[in-house]
């Protein structure tokens, strides 16, 4: 079984694809979607070897080596240019997540779909996807062990989630679209401690010198602070 987390990510994945799962550890993702039946080829793409071998033992104990291609290498570099039609790419920070799909950007051809999960820094996976010409389709998020995590799943088309305003288009690349609709309990808890967080540094700001360059930078992040408490 899966944790909520990754629960979220498997239910992204379509029926019948080949998914590369780059990242992936123990490849829980993998292992649990062909003993599902949901898939029935997989690649896990490990860069280091600890998890690497991890993800062979696991894939070894269900049974399902036929299936699953355990590979060792950065990013997209394990797969064959037309290979997978989806890759999911977990619980890492959104800035290597955009650096993984950029490097490997000829590997994409036919990828249909990706599943994102960025631990941090989501804005920078949905900032790629829109440059890269995929379509923001979904986006969820789930609290876990008091973490709360960004599931974004992109697909090939054309994009008209954004607003034409860029103020506005700022704040869903940094919020995401569908979640600033939606509003769920664990997104108002993901901000609110954002905020948080900015009214300590803001606290810090405060008692130094008020050049300013300073007096400027505070009044940002009230900005971005009151954005925060008011989502
Ligand atoms: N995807 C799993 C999950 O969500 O539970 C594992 C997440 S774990 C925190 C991140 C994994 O990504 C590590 O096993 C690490 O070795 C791997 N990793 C980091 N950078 C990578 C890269 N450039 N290419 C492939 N794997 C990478």
């Amino acid at each position: 079984t899966l944790d909520r987390r990754l629960k979220q990510v498997v239910d992204f994945i379509p029926k019948g694809s080949v998914v590369a799962d780059i990242g992936s550890d123990h490849a829980y993702v993998p292992c649990y979607l062909v003993q599902q039946g949901i898939v029935n080829r997989a690649i896990a793409g490990e860069v280091n070897r600890g998890p690497m071998e991890a993800a062979k033992a696991q894939v070894a104990l269900i049974g399902a080596t036929e299936q699953i291609d355990v590979r060792l290498g950065d990013g997209l570099a394990v797969l064959e240019a037309d290979e997978a039609t989806c890759i999911s790419i977990c619980g890492m920070g959104g800035s290597l997540i955009r650096s993984i799909l950029e490097s490997g950007r000829d590997k994409l051809g036919a990828v249909e779909r990706l599943v994102l999960q960025p631990n941090v820094d989501g804005q920078h996976v949905r900032e790629w996807l829109l440059d890269a010409g995929f379509v923001l389709i979904a986006e969820s998020i789930v609290e876990e062990n008091d973490k709360v995590y960004e599931i974004l799943v992109g697909e090939r088309g054309t994009e008209t989630r954004y607003s034409s305003d860029e103020t506005e288009r700022a704040w869903q690349l940094m919020f995401g679209p569908y979640l600033l609709e939606t509003r769920p309990e664990a997104f108002k808890l993901k901000w609110g401690r954002e905020a948080d967080k900015l009214d300590y540094v803001l606290g810090q700001m405060a008692e130094g010198a008020q050049t300013e360059a300073l007096i400027q930078k505070q009044e940002e992040f009230k900005t971005l602070r009151d954005k925060m408490r008011e989502v």
